[in-house]
């Protein structure tokens, strides 16, 4: 049950199919194999405890990903956007380490002794040896990834993912060779993120092709799809609206595009109301899923999207806001804070159990005795299983005892016409703990910010959730794969209020 099983079945199925297209680069399946059996008797041979990779998306990835695996060690795909600092710090902790870098990325990473990270050309050009014998498969116990999280909600932790977890996430959510000789899947979402290795993975497994975006904008990623009959494409909030203003502009509408999907953060309603509008001919599926679940959870299917779309009754409707069901493999509970199981739509704790579920970092491991792991996601699930989320735990305001979802009082500031977008958090307060404040976005000037959005929301919430502060800003911070950063204005807020305070 390695991930190398995965590309061993692939290129059984057919060698010469293209496995990855990235820039004018292309690789076969055979190919792709070949390159990780020798990178993988390389990594043997030097001892190295860990693989790391700092890139955009390109070819390397695949034949790191497979590289590893072929030595068994884990591979740690890196955030190059990160701090040489942030960087050098993560690098240390994986120590004894092959780094290999991108000729693209211009981070300075110390490594120990004064090593030098290697070129990703030493991946791609990576030929076996004459006398190659093929590697010992990874067991499924081995660490296949090691996972930085995002540190959204604080200092990033190493995940691990074993070779169990990818390999049953993979064949319990993707048919083997399923995918018709012309589907090219794009992965936009970069390599390091568990959207981006997912997407790998499946795709290896069914026989597609993998269109590797080096970096996201709306104009890279519309001309790459047009160019090369991309048919299916996995996104993030913060990508959509940017493609579909760029599909407007051009008046493109990616005839050969079958299947789009989207997750990694909360999407608005309105945002996949005008895909599904302007993009007709598309399948969308919307997909929950955490780093340490390896992956997507819960689905929203196309047959969702549309039934949800067609409906009159608003419960069928609203499931548009919903992030769908649990897949088959994984079972989902909503808990409370005593730790019972909650009925329908009661908020609470979302928890997930499956073989996919690794819940496990370098330090600790956070699975109950039973394999239960608690995501710290706020939802409830209404009576037909439909997970509807209400935010991160560790979001919530509690103002003077009182629980409040930022998402909620969010989604009301948005829906103001001049309001282009809103971010709630809990600022400190010393008659109540924590106070609300809200940042927004405007797409044009409102007279008496204070008094017209306190009434708006006053109109429509309860007094506790009323905003005592609205802030005016050009944009949010997200980050690279489309989360909110409330951590970022929690902080810049309550900077303010200290200052305001002296
Ligand atoms: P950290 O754990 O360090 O804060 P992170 O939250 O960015 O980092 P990920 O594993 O990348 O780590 O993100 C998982 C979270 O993303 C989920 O817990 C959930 O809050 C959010 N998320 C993922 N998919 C969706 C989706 N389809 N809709 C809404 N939110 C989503």
């Amino acid at each position: 049950m390695s991930i190398m099983m995965l590309l061993t079945m692939a290129v059984e199925f057919d060698p010469d199919r293209i496995a990855v297209t990235s820039g004018d680069e292309n690789i076969t399946y055979g190919e792709l194999l070949e390159r990780a059996e020798a990178v993988g008797a390389t990594i043997r041979e030097s001892g190295v405890d860990n693989m790391a990779l700092l890139d955009v998306n390109t070819a390397a990835f695949p034949i790191a990903l497979f590289g590893a695996a072929a030595a068994n060690v884990p591979l740690a795909p890196l955030n190059y956007r990160l701090a040489d600092d942030r960087l050098s710090a993560a690098v240390r902790r994986l120590t004894p380490v092959a780094l290999f870098q991108g000729d693209g990325v211009a981070s300075s990473v110390d490594l120990a002794d004064g090593a030098r990270p290697i070129s990703t050309r030493q991946l791609l050009d990576a030929r076996p040896a004459a006398d190659a014998v093929p590697s010992d498969l990874a067991d499924s116990e081995s660490p296949a990834i090691l996972l930085f999280t995002s540190g959204t909600t604080g200092t990033p932790k190493i995940a691990i993912l074993r070779h169990r977890h990818l390999f049953s996430y993979v064949t319990s959510t993707v048919e083997f060779a399923s995918a018709a000789p012309d589907e090219a899947i794009m992965v936009s979402v970069p390599n390091y993120h568990i959207a981006g290795i997912s997407s790998v993975l499946g795709s290896v497994f069914s026989g597609r092709r993998i269109v590797q975006l080096p970096s996201f904008s709306p104009e890279a990623w519309v001309q790459t799809a047009a160019r090369e009959g991309v048919t299916q494409a996995m996104v993030v909030p913060t990508m959509l609206g940017r493609i579909l203003d760029v599909l407007d502009e051009k008046g493109e509408d990616l005839p050969n595009l079958r299947h789009l999907s989207y997750g990694g953060g909360r999407m608005p309603v309105e945002i996949v109301e005008r895909a599904v509008r302007r993009l007709p001919h598309v399948d969308f599926v919307n997909a929950y899923g955490l780093t340490e679940t390896s992956s997507t959870v819960t689905i929203l299917g196309p047959d969702d999207h549309r039934e949800a779309l067609a409906s009159d009754d608003p419960d069928v409707r609203a499931r548009l806001g919903s992030v769908g069901r649990a897949v088959p493999s994984i079972e989902l509970e909503i808990r409370g804070d005593d730790g019972s199981v909650l009925g329908s739509d009661e908020i609470g704790e979302v928890y997930v159990r499956g073989e996919q579920v690794s819940g496990e970092y370098t330090t600790h491991k956070v699975t109950d005795d039973d394999g239960w792991y608690a995501t710290r996601d706020q939802g409830r699930l209404d009576k037909d299983g439909f997970l509807f989320l209400r935010g991160r735990a560790d979001d919530i305001i509690v103002r003077g005892g009182e629980n409040i979802s930022p998402e909620e009082v969010e989604d009301v500031i948005a829906a103001h016409p001049a309001v282009a977008s809103a971010a709630v958090v809990g600022v400190p307060d010393v008659e109540w703990g924590e106070r609300v404040e809200a940042v927004v976005v405007l797409t044009e000037e409102i007279a008496d910010l204070d008094g017209e959005l306190t009434s708006w929301v006053r109109d429509r919430l309860r007094s506790t959730r009323v905003p005592t502060a609205f802030h005016v800003r050009d944009e949010l911070p997200f980050n690279e794969t489309g989360k909110l950063l409330r951590r970022v204005l929690r902080v810049e807020l309550a900077e303010n209020a200290k200052a305001g305070a002296q």
